[in-house]
């Protein structure tokens, strides 16, 4: 049962793991080991915490109460519906709100297809390839290879039968004049995801990659999934940018979620194709400013856990290790950051001044390790609330 209380500001106020509340709300004598924490502002009130004591605490985080909590989520594909896996198995009771990334949409066959928010509905939704981490399981792939007897292309990017009804179903209603959110929602009748999936806007963003095609050939600039898919991001970047990026407005509810969150958590999501495309969306970053975030490193001892992340960072002049990635971020923006045990010396880089970093196993190995993750996730975030008013 979600666990609502009325703080000192007046506003509702939820409960992390690690904080669980030993008496219902309305009691204005705080107690040993309560914790009251409000969603707003930034740095939640906290009636008491003195007297927690380092047993007290361990039990308490033991105990998770998340509850009604109010979680919203920004998620690229693979990294994060893995991590929201976890999640949800964390704190099953919780609101969670995902933001999904759009940059990677691309349109094939006359098709819009969304890479990232389909990888997150088949994930929770059970229909993802278990192997690959995206599409879907159990697929075939007739529909494409008659394509290719007609010479229609590309050919480079997999699109499965199972797949293709996903694409076609998303495309007939954008054409019907329905927005990507209301599309997405759609969709998640179908696949029941647990979470509310929402595209980080409905205008059109591109992410797009300026490669150096070498001598005298100079630069030039194709879709993400062309370099990342067809090329492997084998061919250097010299620059990504999220072109629509300046002009979009966040989906409808995207700024609400944020705003209403009691912490937001960043998954080990690409840092700047997957959560850096989202950052890039007016109006989010600033939002997210204003709250607890806690972020997971998807560089383990100085390489991504699958996937070339590595080639993206370098684009943007950012080391591939976890702590750059963290100081990539910034104090400014993350309060907390999780890097895997092989990272520790992390947790006193002085790069990192200002962000709450701790070392646990990163890899999400399966549910059960990924569940640990995300626990720490908000475990962290909990703290962080408590110690910063
Ligand atoms: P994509 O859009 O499908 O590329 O997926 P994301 O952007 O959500 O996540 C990609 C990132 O997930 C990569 O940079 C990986 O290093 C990271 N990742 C994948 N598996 C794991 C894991 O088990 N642990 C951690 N820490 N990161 C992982
Ligand atoms: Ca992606």
């Amino acid at each position: 049962m979600a666990t609502w209380l009325t703080v000192m500001t007046g506003k509702s106020g939820r409960i992390f793991p690690g904080h669980r509340l030993s008496a219902a709300g309305g009691d204005a004598t705080p107690q040993l080991g309560q914790t009251r924490l409000a969603t707003r502002p930034r740095r939640p009130v906290v009636v008491a915490r003195a007297g927690i004591s380092g047993a007290s605490r361990t039990r308490l985080t033991a105990s998770c109460e998340t509850a009604g909590m109010r979680i919203t989520v920004l998620a690229g594909g693979v990294g994060a519906a893995r991590f929201l896996r976890g999640l949800k198995a964390a704190a099953p009771d919780a609101e969670i709100t995902v933001i999904g990334n759009t940059g990677d949409d691309i349109s094939l066959f006359g098709l819009h297809v969304s890479p990232d928010l389909d990888t997150v509905l088949y994930t929770l939704g059970g229909g993802i390839s278990e192997e690959q981490g995206w599409g879907r399981a159990e697929e075939t792939f007739t529909v494409l290879h008659e394509l290719a007897a007609y010479g229609a292309g590309p050919g480079w990017f997999a699109l499965g039968d199972r797949d293709f009804a996903t694409h076609i179903a998303r495309t007939s209603m954008l054409r019907a004049g329905a927005p990507l959110s209301a599309v997405t929602r759609a969709l998640s009748e179908r696949w029941r995801p647990g979470v509310t999936l929402l595209p980080m806007t409905d205008d059109q963003v591109e992410t797009r990659v300026t490669i150096d095609a070498g001598g005298d050939a100079g630069s030039r600039t194709v879709h993400f999934q062309e370099w990342w898919v067809r090329m492997r991001a084998a061919v250097p970047a010299v620059a990504i940018t999220f072109s629509g990026a300046q002009a979009a407005a966040p989906a409808p509810g995207v700024l609400e979620a944020i705003a209403a969150a009691d912490c937001v958590l960043l998954p080990p999501s690409n840092p700047v194709v997957s959560v850096g495309t989202i950052l890039a969306v007016p109006g989010i970053e600033a939002a997210l400013r204003a709250k607890t975030v806690v972020g997971v490193s998807p560089i383990i001892a100085g390489a991504p856990v699958r996937g070339m992340a590595d080639a993206c960072l370098a684009a943007i002049g950012v080391e591939a290790t976890a702590a750059a990635v963290a100081a990539h971020y910034g104090a400014g923006l993350l309060d907390g950051w999780l890097v895997d045990d092989q990272d520790k010396p992390a947790v006193d880089d002085p790069r990192l001044a200002g962000i709450a970093v701790r070392a646990l196993p990163l890899y999400m190995t399966d549910l059960a390790a990924s569940a640990q993750i995300a626990r720490s996730a908000l475990s962290l975030a909990g703290e962080l609330a408590c110690r910063a008013s």
